[in-house]
């Protein structure tokens, strides 16, 4: 599609870095497909689609479910990278 920033550029697959954020936590997942301009870089994530499948990020929601289900439990600290 054409890129709707720069309005010159087409989308192509790419990959991107998204950031979820859920209160104090950060969770980066890298590489996650994404459509990137090639002629400004704008990165455009489907929601929709690929934030619901992608195995990285459902894997953070699952932790934060358990982490907030258990407030002690380390299973957010050990794998989710937190950014400050
Ligand atoms: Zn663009």
């Amino acid at each position: 599609m054409m890129c709707s920033i720069c309005r010159q550029g087409e989308t192509q697959p790419g990959t991107t870095t998204v950031t979820l954020e859920r209160g104090e936590l950060t969770f980066v997942a890298k590489d996650v497909p994404a459509m990137v301009c090639a002629n400004c870089g704008e990165e455009y994530l489907d929601s929709s689609t690929t934030a619901a499948t992608d195995p990285k990020i459902r894997a953070f929601r699952d932790r934060i479910a358990e982490a907030q289900r258990d407030p002690t439990s380390d299973a957010v600290a050990s794998d989710a990278r937190v950014r400050r």
